[in-house]
């Protein structure tokens, strides 16, 4: 068992590689399918992808216009010069014997991520070491039961960006949130689909623990498909290597995987250095030269990132976990435009304000269960109608999410929300006149409760604004009704 105080005399550094698959529609080298979620086995493969003999790769342009975004979401630019090597080793979902990737000259070198770390209520900075295009693997399928195994090669030749970062995270918290703010900048750059599930992102993380300011021995933990699983592998491996170390024993540098039936790492091979791959320039590919006006043109249509969106919204008063839920959903809704429409009134900060925290209350929950779309000029027409409403004492915040939820599901919009919700029984009764001579009625009813009011029992007066919305068939406007029970007793 390690105490905290055992704990507390290590530092963990940590490290992460992530395999981000591009989202072109064909490969990196052939013009295969990229698409590999619902293709029957082997169903997209070219010879290139094949590794037949003779056989020439070409570059997927569109591949490298990604690759330039994504240099530019980590807050740096790509290289003009680069060029592709071959990476030998033999894998039997690997036909060429090698995989494609960079190793001298790699397309983006340095490069930033800076981010919140809510759990421990800090801001941290990680610097990116470099970032390669290569070329994906096949896949081996074990069979259940059987003697035998099984290649699917229709992600072997698929586009991936290798993002390596620096070892400047600390704890597994901090890589938690590493990797979650790398998926929303790849996401918002649309460089990926990132869909974990079906591994179009997938972490290795590194990790080593040390009494002293050497680095001590690192195991890497690769192929991580949730941000929760880098955070528990993280965990486990600090815990499990000042353990090794506290008795005496050495760290191996090995790869290692997690076992998630048993919430543990465990050992698969020991790793290889570099000079084990015999790195070699492709001669079949020739080098990637960017020129000025190719980088300057992908810079410019570049969209709004994560961390210029946190800025705008916090200006807006909006707390930190909102500005969280809004920019999943801005990017996961991307047709809503659910930002741009809060963007589009930050002029008027009450509304923007409003929108913003009706999106996050009302709205997104409602596309997270339902699925439900409304679409940009719908949510323009209902929102701003609600607001209005709202603002003009009109409809309670109860009532206008049950409006919205009543809107939402139908397909099309009335033309007047307001008469629609008028007819629905919605809107609330603000007239004085008609309040009042409930407000008196319902005293006169409860005399008990009116005293405890006028004797200064706070909680009677609940009761009698219940009362009141209740003969008023929950139309009347409670603050309005209070204000005017109070007035009625003389307070
Ligand atoms: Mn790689």
């Amino acid at each position: 068992m390690i105490t905290p105080e055992i704990r507390k005399q290590y530092t963990a550094t940590i490290g992460i590689e992530c395999h981000v698959q591009l989202k072109t529609v064909s490969k990196l080298f052939s013009g295969a399918g990229n698409d590999a979620r619902e293709a029957a086995p082997n169903t997209l493969v070219s010879h290139i992808d094949f590794g037949l003999p003779g056989a020439l790769p070409v570059l997927n342009q569109e591949a490298v216009h990604l690759a330039v975004r994504a240099a530019f979401a980590l807050n740096t630019e790509p290289q003009q010069y680069s060029y592709f090597e071959r990476k030998h080793y033999f894998y039997p979902d690997l036909p060429m014997g090698y995989q494609i990737s960079q190793l001298a000259k790699p397309i983006i070198v340095g490069g930033t991520l800076e981010f919140d770390v809510p759990e421990e209520g800090s801001r941290k900075t990680v610097r990116i070491n470099r970032v390669q295009m290569e070329s994906d693997a096949g896949k081996s399928v074990h069979p259940a039961g059987k003697d035998y195994s099984l290649v699917d090669l229709n992600r072997a030749g698929t586009p991936l960006l290798e993002i390596v970062s620096e070892a400047d995270m600390h704890s597994a918290a901090e890589a938690k949130a590493y990797a979650k703010e790398l998926y929303l900048h790849m996401r918002y750059a649309d460089v990926s689909d990132c869909n974990l599930y079906y591994g179009n992102m997938r972490f290795d993380v590194n990790v080593s623990v040390s009494k002293t300011a050497e680095w001590g021995t690192r195991t890497e933990t690769k192929n991580i498909n949730s941000f929760r699983t880098v955070e528990k592998t993280i965990e486990y491996e600090i815990n499990r290597q000042i353990e090794v170390l506290e008795k005496g024993g050495v760290i191996v540098q090995e790869t290692r995987g997690w076992d998630d039936a048993k919430q543990k790492t465990f050992t698969q091979r020991t790793k290889e250095n570099a000079e084990d791959y015999r790195y070699m320039p492709d001669p079949d590919l020739p080098p990637i030269e960017l020129d000025e006006d190719y980088i300057k043109a992908i810079h410019a249509e570049m969209p709004v990132m994560p961390n210029e969106w946190r800025r705008r919204l916090l200006s807006l008063g909006l707390e930190r976990s909102q500005i969280d839920i809004l920019l999943d959903a801005g990017i996961d809704f991307e047709d809503e435009n659910i930002l741009g429409l809060v963007e589009a009134t930050m002029d008027d900060k009450d509304l923007s304000k409003f929108l913003a925290n009706w999106n996050v209350n009302v709205f997104i929950p409602l596309l997270r269960d339902n699925k439900v779309t409304l679409g940009v000029d719908n949510q323009k027409h209902l929102q701003t109608a609600v607001y209005e409403l709202v603002k003009a004492n009109k409809l309670s915040s109860t009532n206008a999410k049950a409006l919205f939820e009543d809107l939402v599901a139908q397909t099309g919009l009335p033309d007047s929300i307001e008469k629609y919700a008028e007819a629905k029984g919605l809107v609330q009764e603000s007239d004085e006149g008609a309040i009042v001579a409930i407000v008196q009625q319902v005293l006169s009813d409860n005399v008990k409760a009116a005293d405890d009011v006028r004797n200064g029992e706070a909680k009677a007066i609940g009761f009698l604004v219940g009362q009141v919305m209740k003969q008023s068939q929950g139309k009347a406007n409670p603050q309005l009704a209070q204000q005017l029970i109070k007035r009625e007793l003389g307070l």
